[in-house]
């Protein structure tokens, strides 16, 4: 139950204080139990605690209070070398064989300074990690850097969207580096993180060990580099760190949400040293890797539950209509999974569809008769105003009559206004030009590969 309110309050924490916040600083929470109107969370280190005691815990409270958990207290306790959560075995594995470089003094007997990095998650492993064709050149990129050996290229930049797996790379490069070399100091934190220590270095004048412990490390990551953008003193700092890494040939691994040269208010001088080594992106999901995360994630639910079965086309359904990002594929699976636990019986595609039924609305990209005219237009090279001009010859007509297919596949307007956007024309016309694709489709195997092509790109 509280994992189950817990999770609903994750959601709205996303949408209140955004994803950088979001993954810095609560996803590594975990809800240990509520009791006696206090919800416990175990935290990894004590300057975690304390940041998000600090600055979140009124907002998770406050949800934890409208999400009726019984909770009228929060507090974060410091659970050292808190154990990976056991549902991923291959996870926990490598968090024994891979030690967090993060892991707070107390826990290890280490004879050099800890060093003031973020945890790392124990799952977020190569081995967890789906190759598509959407991220293989950065997989192959993380992978080549996480081998060790000469340096070949400085930084490693890796871009994307939200939730294609920018983090999730990079602490598995921490973990392969620690795994193979147990002696090399590897540094990850956020951007957000390097600022707020650079912050609190100047403000405890500090500034001598801050640049001490940032130029001895031999790997640095930093995670989410465009929070820096327009806090010219933090990037000032940033550039001599790197630079100074870069000078002692130590392998520097950034993430963005953006190509480097497009992130804003971020200093010329920083954006073409980001540019001098590999820059790679991870794009946007395709269909197969979302149906391969899917079914990697359900195989490790399994493993848990051997009782929980998918009904065929479930997970190709999930893949279909959740086209976001891979973070809300998760989040999609995790709760129907915590629903089928509860009434413990077969995932069906109708239980899919009521459990999951926001996150499917959410996700549904409405596309409009314009924009079909638009692209159908432009893959058939005829201009957009004979879309819904007079003319009747074929190589016009044909394309015309493939848009108002889509029309009225790909949108809930009825014929008559389908009809109307065309030019005004007779919704006896757009129903003849619907039959008429529909038949082609099955006879004429180049409608049928157009039309999935153009459903595909509306659809993207
Ligand atoms: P980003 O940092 O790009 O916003 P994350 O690395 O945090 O995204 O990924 C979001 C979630 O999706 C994480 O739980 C991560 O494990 C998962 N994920 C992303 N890409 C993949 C992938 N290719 N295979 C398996 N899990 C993935
Ligand atoms: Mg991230």
């Amino acid at each position: 139950m509280k994992n189950e309110v817990w999770g609903r309050v994750k959601g709205h924490l996303l949408e209140e204080i955004g994803q950088n916040n979001f993954s810095n600083w609560i996803e590594p929470l975990e809800l240990t139990q509520i009791e006696d109107g206090t919800a416990r969370f175990s935290v990894p280190t004590s300057f975690m605690a304390n940041w998000v005691s600090r600055n979140f815990s009124d907002t998770i409270l406050a949800h934890l209070k409208a999400a009726n958990s019984g909770a009228s207290r929060v507090s974060f306790d410091v659970i050292a070398n808190r154990p990976a959560p056991v549902k991923e075995a291959a996870g926990a594995q490598t968090a024994k064989a891979a030690p967090a470089p993060s892991r707070p003094a107390e826990a290890a007997p280490q004879q050099r300074a800890p060093l003031p990095g973020a945890p790392l998650d124990a799952r977020f492993t190569f081995d967890n990690f789906v190759v598509g064709k959407p991220n293989e050149l950065a997989h192959a990129a993380a992978r080549r850097v996480a081998e060790g050996g000469p340096v070949t290229f400085n930084p490693l930049f890796l871009y994307g969207g939200v939730g294609l797996g920018k983090t999730h790379l990079m602490h598995a490069i921490a973990h392969e580096i620690q795994a193979r070399s147990p002696e090399l100091r590897v540094l990850y934190l956020s951007a957000e993180q390097f600022m707020y220590r650079f912050v609190q270095a100047l403000r405890d004048k500090q500034m001598i060990d801050f640049k001490q412990i940032f130029r001895s490390v031999d790997v640095l990551m930093v995670d989410d580099v465009q929070f820096i953008a327009g806090k010219d003193s933090t990037q000032e700092e940033f550039f001599h760190t790197f630079n100074a890494l870069v000078d002692q040939n130590k392998q520097i691994i950034i993430s963005a949400d953006r190509a480097p040269g497009e992130i804003k208010d971020l200093e010329d001088r920083i954006k073409s040293r980001l540019q001098c080594g590999l820059v790679v992106d991870l794009h946007p999901t395709d269909y197969e890797l979302r149906l391969g995360v899917l079914q990697t994630k359900a195989e490790n639910y399994r493993a848990q539950y051997p009782d929980l079965v998918f009904a065929d086309g479930v997970l190709e359904f999930l893949a279909h209509r959740i086209t976001t990002n891979v973070r809300v594929l998760e989040g999609a699976l995790m709760r129907l999974f915590a629903f089928a636990s509860l009434v413990g019986r077969e995932i069906t595609l109708e239980m899919t569809q009521e459990c999951l039924a926001d996150i499917l609305k959410a996700s549904e990209r409405k596309v409009t008769i314009e924009e079909i005219q638009r692209k159908v237009a432009e893959h058939y090279s005829i201009r957009l105003s004979d879309m819904i001009g007079p003319k009747r010859v074929r190589s016009i007509a044909r394309p015309r009559q493939v848009a108002m297919y889509l029309s009225k596949q790909m949108t809930s307007r009825s014929l008559p206004e389908i009809g109307r956007r065309f030019g005004g024309r007779d919704h006896t016309t757009v129903m003849h030009g619907v039959k008429r694709i529909e038949e082609l489709k099955s006879a004429d195997s180049q409608i049928a590969d157009d039309l999935e092509l153009l459903r595909r790109m509306l659809e993207a």
